[in-house]
C-alpha cells in the first residue's frame, strides 16, 4: 500500500483511515449486492439502511430527541446561508449575527437579502483574534432567531460556550468544529454543517433543527429550499448524495466505537495541547495569532518571524510528508487543521519537525 501523508488542510480535509479502508473494501460491491453504494437507487432497501442508520447513530452521538429533525442536504454550508433567513426570519423578518469571521460575513451577506440584520457583535476590528464575551452581545430579545459560527476555520478562534440567548433560537454554523465535542443540542433551534471538515466528504450538509421551527418555512418558498419539506421526505425529496451520506455514517460509527463525543473531545483537547505548547514554548519563533481562550481545537494558526520563513517552513513541511499548512490566503501565516480524524503521532511528529526547523533556522 502506498504510504499516506500527513493532511493538515482545512477542507476537504483528513478522514480517518479505518473509515477510508472500510469504504475501499466495500466500494466495488457493496457487501454482496453486485454494486458500490454509487451506483444504487436511493429509493431502494440497501440505501434505505444506510441512511436511517446513519441519522440513528448522528441522534446517539449527540443524544438528539424525537423534537429534532436531522436532515442530509446538499449545497454545502454556503446554501445554509441562505436557507437559514428564507425559512427562519419570517414573519418577523429580523435576526441578530454575531460576526467572527469570513463565514459569518457570508452568511450576513445572504441573510440581509431577506431580512433585517442586527450584528450582535464582531470582532472584525480586532481582525477576529478572539470571540466577543456574553456582556458584549446586543441582543434583541424579540428576534427570529441568533446566528453564529462555533469555529472560525480561518482566524482559528473557537467559542468554548455556546452565547446565551434566553429563548430566542440558537442558529449554529459549525461546519469545522462539528462532533468534535458533545453539544448540548437543546440549546440550539438549528445547527448546520458541512461535511467536508470533520464528518465526510464535500457535498452532504448535516441540518439539525427543532421541529417546531419547522412551521416558520413558508409553503412560498422553492421547494428545495424549504426545510419542512426535507423533513416530510425524511431527506429524500430528490436524489441525496447517497455516497457522502454513507462516508458520514462510517464516520459516525468510527465516533461511536472509538466511546463516542466525550472521549473524541478529549483527544482533541490532548492533540492541540501539544500544539499549542510547541508553539507557546519556542521563545517567540512560532507565535500564536489568537487570544489564548479563544484558541480553535480545530484550526491551529500561528506565524513565524518572517513570511520568507513560512514560505520556507511550509516547502520543508511538505517534503517531509506534512500537507496543507499554509494558512487561508487572506490571512497568511501557517494553519494546521487537526480535525477528529487526524492522529495524535502527527501532532507530535509536526511538533517534532518545528522544533528542528527553529534550530536550523
Ligand atoms: C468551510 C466552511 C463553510 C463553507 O462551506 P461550503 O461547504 O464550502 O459551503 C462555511 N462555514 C464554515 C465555518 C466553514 O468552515
Amino acid at each position: 500500500m502506498e504510504k499516506r501523508i500527513y493532511n493538515l488542510s482545512a477542507g476537504p480535509a483528513i478522514l480517518p483511515e479505518e473509515v477510508l479502508l472500510e469504504a475501499q473494501k466495500d466500494l466495488y460491491s457493496y457487501k454482496g449486492s453486485g454494486m458500490s453504494v454509487m451506483e444504487m437507487s436511493h429509493r431502494g432497501k440497501i440505501f434505505d439502511g444506510i441512511i436511517k442508520d446513519a441519522e440513528a447513530d448522528l441522534r446517539k452521538l449527540l443524544s438528539i430527541g424525537d423534537n429534532y429533525a436531522v436532515l442530509f442536504l446538499q449545497g454545502g454550508a454556503t446554501l445554509q446561508f441562505s436557507m437559514v433567513p428564507l425559512n427562519l426570519m419570517p414573519p418577523k423578518n429580523k435576526a441578530d449575527y454575531i460576526v467572527t469571521g469570513s463565514w459569518a460575513k457570508k452568511s450576513v451577506k445572504e441573510a440581509k437579502r431577506v431580512g433585517a440584520v442586527n450584528i450582535a457583535a464582531t470582532t472584525e476590528s480586532e481582525s477576529f483574534v478572539r470571540i466577543p464575551k456574553q456582556s458584549e452581545l446586543k441582543l434583541d430579545p424579540d428576534t427570529s432567531y441568533v446566528h453564529f459560527t462555533s469555529n472560525n476555520t480561518i482566524y482559528g478562534t473557537e467559542w468554548r460556550n455556546e452565547p446565551e440567548v434566553g429563548n430566542v433560537p440558537l442558529v449554529c454554523d459549525a461546519s469545522s468544529d462539528f462532533l468534535h465535542k458533545k453539544i448540548d443540542i437543546n440549546k440550539y433551534g438549528l445547527v448546520y454543517a458541512g461535511a467536508q471538515k470533520n464528518i465526510g466528504p464535500a457535498g452532504v450538509t448535516v441540518v439539525i433543527i427543532k421541529k417546531d421551527l419547522l412551521e416558520r418555512s413558508s409553503d412560498s418558498l422553492h421547494t428545495y429550499m424549504n426545510y419542512k419539506i426535507h423533513a416530510e421526505n425524511d431527506s429524500m425529496y430528490n436524489t441525496p448524495t447517497t455516497f457522502g451520506i454513507y462516508i458520514a455514517g462510517l464516520v459516525f460509527k468510527w465516533l461511536l466505537n472509538m466511546g463516542g463525543l466525550d472521549e473524541m473531545y478529549k483527544r482533541n483537547m490532548d492533540k492541540a495541547k501539544i500544539l499549542y505548547d510547541a508553539i507557546d514554548t519556542s521563545g517567540g519563533y512560532y507565535k500564536g495569532t489568537i487570544v489564548a481562550e479563544d484558541r480553535s481545537l480545530m484550526n491551529i494558526t500561528y506565524r513565524l518571524p518572517n513570511e520568507e520563513l513560512e514560505k520556507k517552513f511550509i516547502d520543508e513541511a511538505k517534503k517531509k510528508g506534512f500537507d496543507g499548512l499554509k494558512g487561508h490566503r487572506s490571512v497568511g501565516g501557517i494553519r494546521a487543521s487537526i480535525y477528529n480524524a487526524f492522529p495524535k503521532k502527527g501532532v507530535e511528529d509536526l511538533t517534532a519537525f518545528m522544533e528542528d526547523f527553529k534550530k536550523n533556522n
